[in-house]
């Protein structure tokens, strides 16, 4: 075997890698992080929605340093029928001033940004640098190869932090072929506005921001969700659905986004916008069931790579961010030992295991199936909350006595033993 070049390798700037990163630094080890694009964030596409706790437990002060863009101050859940749009929104003083729950952010300027805190910590992070294989030696993961001219680097641990669909975690023998089912595919534009327009028509107070979940059309009834994030002078907008039910629909993401769009209710809230940026991502939702196994030697797998995303709670930062911190725990104990054994480093499995990012995914393992093997919930059901909504509110000389009959007959005619099976499903599959 070579001499290690380095005490780890870690695959991928994105928010896993650059934690490990930084780190294993701190640490006191030689880290480098390879990552394929022109710079860290660069190939990255997130909304996003940051949550401030679990980044200030990560970054201390980042909120003086990142670049952010608006607190978000409110989270509106917004279901849209055919013509119809039904919201709920909690908007929140506490979520008004400091300290704030949530920041939207933009990926390119806060990754690149992050990945300068693990090179103030003593990492050397490589932008351009595409791993293309893993280096072996006697069933061990001793380094990886690059697309570069002598590209062969030696470590005594290789960290996978290369995101959804990991064909390096496949390479490391730690997950099987990712399938079609176990991730969603999303659109994602960015759509200009200036800062006021943004504020009137979302009725923000200036600076501050808003989140939108958005359910039913937004997605043509298939499991997933639209969203749209506001950020300082633009608009996060976006959708999607599992890979699986595309492909089996026929549907097309980008028809989807169009779609999306052009619904009366959405359609208002972009009006005059410009598209500065287009892109299109998986995200893993297999969760806790479809996780590939965490270790080899050699060897960890931390964030997306991993499957470590709550599509619930929209929580995938934070989770790749604790789970590279957990690694290099691990990794750097396990250096200690002089031991980079598989069965050194299950330590890390441990670490996640005491940790929200295997209790949180544990709890929620059964809600994609859930939602998945019931498309009523989201079709069929909210059309006809939207459809009770419009018979209540719409004044049309009828007697409020005859409106509440209409009412009670569009519910009489659920099937009952569907409902109640859906009610008891929910409760196992939200109950854990
Ligand atoms: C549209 C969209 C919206 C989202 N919104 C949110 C949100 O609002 N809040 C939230 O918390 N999460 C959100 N997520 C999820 C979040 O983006 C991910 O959970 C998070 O980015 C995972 O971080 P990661 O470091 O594991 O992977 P990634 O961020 O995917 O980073 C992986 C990095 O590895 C690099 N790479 C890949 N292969 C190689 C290779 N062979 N060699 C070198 N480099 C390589 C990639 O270029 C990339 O930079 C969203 C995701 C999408 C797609």
């Amino acid at each position: 075997m070579a001499d290690d070049q380095f005490d780890a390798i870690v695959v991928g700037a994105g928010p896993a890698g650059v934690t490990a990163a930084r780190e294993l630094a701190n640490a006191g080890l030689s880290v480098v992080a390879l990552e394929r694009g022109p710079f860290p964030g660069s190939k990255n596409v997130w909304g996003g929605i940051l949550y401030r706790a679990p980044t200030e437990a990560m970054l201390p002060g980042f909120e003086a340093a990142a670049p952010l863009e608006r607190p978000i101050i409110e989270q509106r859940y917004v279901m849209l029928a055919d013509d119809d749009m039904l919201a709920l929104t909690y908007r929140s003083r506490h979520f008004s001033e400091q300290p704030y729950n949530a920041y939207s952010v933009l990926r390119s300027p806060f990754d690149r940004w992050h990945a300068t805190t693990a090179e103030a910590a003593g990492a050397e992070v490589y932008p351009e640098v595409t791993v293309t294989d893993l280096l072996w030696d006697d069933g061990a993961v001793v380094g990886v190869t690059t697309g570069e001219p002598d590209g062969e680097l030696y470590a005594r641990c290789v960290v996978l932090a290369d995101g959804a669909n990991s064909l390096l975690a496949q390479r490391a023998d730690l997950h099987g072929e990712w399938l079609p089912m176990d991730q969603a595919l999303v659109a994602k534009e960015l759509i200009a506005l200036p800062a006021a327009t943004i504020e009137d028509r979302f009725a923000l107070p200036a600076g501050l921001g808003t989140a939108l979940e958005i359910f039913g059309e937004s997605t043509m009834g298939l499991l997933g969700y639209g969203f749209i994030y506001t950020n300082k002078e633009s608009l996060s907008l976006g959708t999607g659905a599992l890979l699986g039910d595309l492909i089996e629909t026929g549907i097309n993401v980008n028809d989807m986004l169009d779609r999306f769009k052009r619904h009366p209710a959405i359609a208002p809230l972009i009006a005059g916008g410009e598209t500065i940026e287009y892109s299109a991502h998986l995200i893993p939702e297999g969760g806790y069931n479809r996780m590939p196994k965490l270790y080899g030697d050699g060897v960890v797998v931390v964030g997306d790579a991993a499957g470590f995303v709550n599509p619930l709670n929209r929580e995938g930062v934070n989770l790749a961010m604790l789970s590279g911190k957990l690694a290099a725990h691990a990794i750097a104990e396990a250096i200690g030992r002089d031991n980079l054994s598989a069965a050194s480093l299950s330590r890390y499995r441990e670490l996640l295991e005491q940790s929200v990012v295997l209790k949180d995914l544990y709890k929620i393992r059964n809600i994609t199936e859930f939602a998945h093997a019931r498309p009523h919930v989201l079709g069929e059901y909210l059309r006809l909350a939207a459809t009770i909504a419009r018979d209540y509110l719409t004044v049309d000389g009828s007697g409020k006595g005859e409106k509440q009959k209409k009412i009670l007959k569009r519910l009489a005619g659920l099937p009952k033993k569907r409902l109640l099976s859906d009610l008891t499903g929910a409760l196992k599959a939200f109950g854990g």
